[in-house]
């Protein structure tokens, strides 16, 4: 699958834009293509915003300081509860594991029944909000479920499920210390942050029942992406950063194609600035993942992936997706990297 991705060292950020949309999309989860969509950039009608605007000066608040020690902790605590195939017990035991270590966030569960192409289930997003001073919202995403056509191995998803509930539950934990009052108050004041509302998502059916298709695959997004839709969220969420397979020992972040061009450089840019830029690799080709449904419904989007898991991918949905794969080193470089990010985005 790798293989297919178009090489593209140093792609200019427009003309990524322009390949994005011309190449023959790759979608390393799927066979079938997934153009951008015209109909969202057209529904928002507002310019993109340039990446230089992001840049942050001296001034800018320092990022937030992320523990990749403990994200590493936590991912492998929570693969040890077992598969979390839909319907399994061990996807009971990851919705209660995530919930008990959200303790005190202002959490929502999104649950719904759905008819999957291996019959109907019940899934549950789970959405803990931490609200800011700034108007907007920004996402950071991840699932936590393993794949049922794999029910009858001993397939954990470490990487694939694990390494971003991981890094999620550590930068809740942050979140959670950085709230304050608001300094003037009158009344009930609840805590907010500094910049803008932050959203924890962690969705539930990504992968595929059956087979990875457009319709067998991404349930949970696809519902929380429309309900968005209905309830004017979407338009109030200024960033949507997906977080996948982010633990590997070996990190690469893939130049993801169905990506909002301007959020990749954003992201892109923090990376730099941490010296971090080897491991962003020059791979570039189109994923299907949970992003997809969001920026179906006009949401700048971003998919912060490594697909190239193991020698060929070869760890990717086997039993060899294992704690032992992954690092604390590779959560500390996608934590850094994301919180730099949030502190770039809270700059305008
Ligand atoms: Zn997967």
């Amino acid at each position: 699958m790798i293989s297919e991705l178009r090489r593209s060292v140093a792609v200019p950020f427009l003309l990524a834009a322009v390949m994005a949309a011309t190449l023959p999309a790759v979608a390393c989860r799927a066979s079938h293509p997934a153009p951008p969509d015209a109909t969202a950039t057209a529904a928002t009608q507002k310019p993109d915003p340039r990446p230089e605007d992001f840049d942050p000066t001296p001034s800018t608040p320092p990022a937030m300081k992320l523990s990749g020690e403990k994200a590493f902790a936590t991912l492998k605590e929570f693969v040890a509860l077992g598969p979390r195939y839909l319907g399994s017990p061990g996807h009971a035991k990851a919705e209660q594991y995530i919930l008990a270590h959200l303790e005190g966030a202002l959490v929502e569960q999104d649950q719904f029944n759905v008819k999957t192409a291996a019959g109907p289930f019940t899934m549950n997003n789970i959405i803990a909000k931490f609200p800011g001073k700034k108007d907007g919202i920004i996402v950071l995403a991840g699932h936590y479920d393993t794949n049922l056509p794999l029910k009858d191995t001993t397939f954990i998803g470490a990487n694939d499920g694990g390494s971003d509930v991981g890094l999620l539950l550590e930068i809740a934990s942050q979140l959670h210390q950085q709230m304050k009052p608001p300094a003037v108050c009158a009344g009930i004041c609840p805590p907010q942050l500094e910049g803008y509302s932050i959203w924890l998502v962690f969705t539930d059916g990504e992968e595929a029942t059956i087979t990875w298709t457009d319709a067998d695959s991404v349930y949970g997004a696809k519902h929380l992406a429309q309900r968005w839709k209905h309830d004017g969220t979407a338009q109030r969420v200024k960033a949507f950063l997906l977080l996948d397979m982010i633990g590997d020992k070996d990190l690469h972040f893939e130049h993801e194609a169905n990506s909002t061009p301007w959020l990749y450089e954003v992201a892109a840019r923090a990376g730099q600035r941490l010296h971090l830029e080897s491991h962003f690799s020059d791979r570039y080709g189109a994923i299907s993942d949970d992003h997809l449904p969001f920026r179906d419904v006009g949401i700048p989007v971003l998919d912060l992936i490594d697909l190239d898991y193991g020698f060929d991918n070869l760890y990717h949905h086997t039993t060899q997706d294992t704690p032992d794969k992954c690092s604390a080193q590779s959560l500390q470089v996608t934590a850094d990297v994301v919180a730099e990010t949030l502190r770039a985005l809270n700059t305008r």
